[in-house]
């Protein structure tokens, strides 16, 4: 048998999700986190306030304080970097302005997994430190740490500074639509409350159209100001809501929609359903890079004070022309636990020099292309399952060196996966009863195993390979 090409056929029962009592980290369960922390949340909230307005001068001043801080500390106290400086002779003084940033190598993906004890700082005790795993937008999970609730708390202020923009204040109602498995799906209740009761987390996993009436009638029920959502997710609302004349939701000011992009038509569909405005943001779960638009335009406002991110082109210098394209890398502010500097995030933005009508000086991403690959598995009964939903953010995959879904028949997937090296059947059982409760009973899943996963001719891992035409409503979406 050649074992690098097990082929474990798995047909989905349901019954398994049912009998698990299984509890997602829940959103209240998160917030609860930043609580001690609120004063670091308040005092980057008041700051953010005061430094969204600054010039551009100020902004740089103030991040090259921030570098100097940074490289300062992970040259004293980071063992990866220490070598990194060392190997290049440099020392963090060295490192003046943004351009000799550049005299410093990328970090990956690869680099943090197989250097992931060497990243973290030396001078943090062991409680600081939070784990967490992500796949990405590329497929390829990653295992790193946050500082404990330091790191929440922060991103929390940048979020809330974002969402300000639309007016959005802790004590509205939000219904949240991001690819959450919801506890306790019985007698058509989709949802369950969170955040105090202030937000309605529906579940991602049962939007069929017969159920989608209910989630409709709920909603208006509710009366949520804003909507949480994956654009992959929202879109299935929308695509049913114009489908079948729906009104939209007079409560809901705006939708909020983080951790994907759009495809061509997306935002209009979704725009028009609903009736409001779609703010969109563009984010990692390893914070290096947080923008998102303003009252004007809709092109990405780059935080600086989270961070410096470079837009570096095919011949590693960084890209500086109109609408030019280059690879997305970070440098963040705001993790001293693991910092994260030059790094790789495999997403392809585009340039501009133009400046905003909103008048705050922050360099502006006219779009993000890495994550137009987003896409959907195709079940037996039509449903589609967004590929985000099951890029799950817990430790499922940490054996896993990479993974990729490929789909070229209705309600049937193959999932290939590269075995990490303390991979075992354990694992398997596992990634299998976790998907399990995501894809229901309507696809078949096929876990096959094989030595590496080609990347696409751009040097990009895809997350899923999908050969069938989308349909959703009125819109069709070849990939
Ligand atoms: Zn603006």
């Amino acid at each position: 048998m050649v074992l690098n090409n097990i082929r474990i056929g798995m047909t989905v029962d349901t019954t398994n999700i049912r009998k698990q009592n299984y509890k997602q980290d829940t959103i209240t369960k998160k917030a609860l986190r930043i609580l001690p922390s609120y004063r670091i949340f308040k005092e980057t909230y008041n700051f953010l306030q005061k430094s969204q307005w600054w010039t551009r001068e100020q902004l740089e001043e103030y991040q090259l304080e921030q570098l100097n801080n940074i490289l300062d500390h992970a040259y004293t106290n980071v063992p990866y970097y220490r070598k990194v400086f060392n190997e290049r002779g440099l020392k963090p003084k060295d490192i003046q302005d943004f351009k000799d940033l550049q005299k410093l190598s990328f970090l990956t993906k690869d680099l943090i997994r197989d250097n992931l004890k060497d990243l973290k700082a030396r001078n943090y005790p062991h409680k600081k430190f939070e784990y967490v795993t992500t796949g990405g937008s590329t497929g390829v999970p990653l295992g790193f740490y946050y500082e404990k609730a330091v790191s929440r708390a922060k991103e929390w202020a940048f979020m809330k500074t974002q969402w300000d923009r639309v007016g959005y204040n802790f004590r509205d109602k939000c219904a949240v639509l991001k690819g959450y498995v919801v506890n306790s799906v019985t007698d058509y209740r989709f949802w369950e409350p969170s955040f105090f009761g202030r937000w309605l987390v529906f579940s991602s996993y049962h939007m069929t159209d017969e159920n989608l009436p209910i989630y409709i009638k709920k909603i208006r029920q509710f009366k949520p100001k804003f909507i949480q959502a994956f654009p992959s997710i929202i879109t299935i609302l929308a695509g049913y809501m114009k489908k079948h004349n729906i009104l939209p939701f007079d409560s809901v000011k705006a939708i909020l929609c983080g951790s994907e992009n759009m495809y061509p038509g997306q935002r209009e569909l979704i725009e028009d359903a609903f009736q409001c405005k779609l703010y969109t943001w563009y984010g990692h779960a390893e914070r290096v890079v947080l923008g998102g638009e303003c009252e004007k335009s809709k092109s990405y406002h780059l935080f600086p004070e989270y961070g410096i991110t470079e837009l570096i082109g095919e011949n590693e210098k960084p890209v500086r022309g109109e609408r030019e394209v280059g690879m997305i890398v970070g440098t963040g502010f705001t993790n001293y636990c693991m910092p994260l500097i030059r790094y790789k995030t495999d997403d392809l933005g585009v340039h501009t020099n133009k400046k905003c009508d909103c008048h705050r000086e922050y360099p502006l991403l006219k779009n993000v292309e890495g994550r137009w690959l987003q896409e959907f598995i195709i079940t037996k009964n039509d449903r589609l399952i967004s590929i985000t939903a099951l890029n799950m953010h817990s430790d499922v995959f940490d054996n896993v060196k990479q993974f990729q879904f490929y789909q070229d028949k209705k309600g049937e997937v193959f999932l290939n996966i590269v075995r990490g090296e303390n991979y075992t059947t354990a694992d398997t059982e596992y990634i299998k009863r976790e998907l399990c409760k995501k894809m229901d009973d309507d696809v078949q899943l096929i876990i096959q195993f094989v030595n590496n996963i080609p990347r696409t001719i751009g040097g990009k891992y895809r997350f899923l390979i999908q050969k069938l035409p989308i349909e959703f409503g009125d819109y069709k979406y070849e990939l």
